[in-house]
């Protein structure tokens, strides 16, 4: 912690004495508000039971999936931004802030992977996939020509990714695509929308799928897409 000190504050008894409360209250010298210590961004509950989406995807991979992974993307980046600006700015604003700043590799990385992994979870749902509500549907037929169609280049985007990323349903100028991203590159910091994501690195589906990643994929896309989360997020 800094603050001024000398024959300012020495000459100036009453400014000294408020000045003193100040700083035990957490307010700055002269009566302006002080930073507060931000405080550490958490890991947002599992919006199911670690369970809830066996057999497609085991507890043992989601405890490990969540409890360990995105946990550990999350305490990264609270170390990585901590006492800095950013740490007072909620998760998208971070991953928007460090975008393509060769300096900041690091945080963007764990920022984006930390938002990716949360939206992922919300693109699941215990008896998902199936039918998708109307207004979807009618955009899926529109961009793709129909909804088996969308499925389809979704999946094999997804089982396309080389190596480590994402498939992604987007908005993208009053129209659905299909797009992957490397690593942790979001669209989330392009002008589409991300509208549902399925992750495809390896620790998404090894432990159960080892190598089959488009059997983990199209079980995904088949039982567990959540089409309302991508509905919302069309907004
Ligand atoms: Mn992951």
């Amino acid at each position: 912690m800094t603050h001024p000190q000398g024959p300012v504050l020495a000459a100036d008894r009453r400014g000294f004495l408020l000045a003193s409360a100040g700083l035990a209250a957490g307010v700055a010298l002269g009566g302006l508000p002080r930073r507060a210590q931000a405080a550490p961004l958490a890991l947002p509950p599992l919006p199911f039971a670690d369970n809830a989406l066996a057999p497609v995807i085991s507890a043992n991979t989601l405890g490990f999936h969540y409890g360990k992974h995105h946990m550990g993307y999350l305490t990264n980046l609270n170390k990585l931004i901590a006492g800095t600006e950013l740490a007072e700015l909620p998760l998208e604003k971070i991953v928007a802030a460090v975008a393509g700043k060769a300096d900041k590799v690091g945080i963007f990385n764990n920022a984006a992977q930390t938002w990716n992994h949360s939206f992922y979870w919300k693109s699941l749902k215990p008896q998902g996939g199936g039918e998708p509500p109307a207004a979807l549907k009618q955009m899926m037929e529109a961009s793709f020509g129909s909804v088996e169609a969308c499925k389809k280049e979704l999946a094999a985007t997804a089982v396309g990714q080389f190596a480590s990323g994402w498939g992604w349903l987007v908005a993208d100028g009053g129209k659905l695509k299909v797009v992957k991203t490397g690593n942790a590159d979001t669209p989330l910091t392009s002008s589409m929308k991300p509208l549902l994501t399925i992750d495809v690195w390896e620790h998404a589906y090894y432990l159960d799928y080892q190598n089959r990643r488009a059997d983990y994929v199209n079980a995904v896309i088949d039982k567990l897409i959540n089409w309302e989360f991508a509905l919302h997020n069309l907004g």
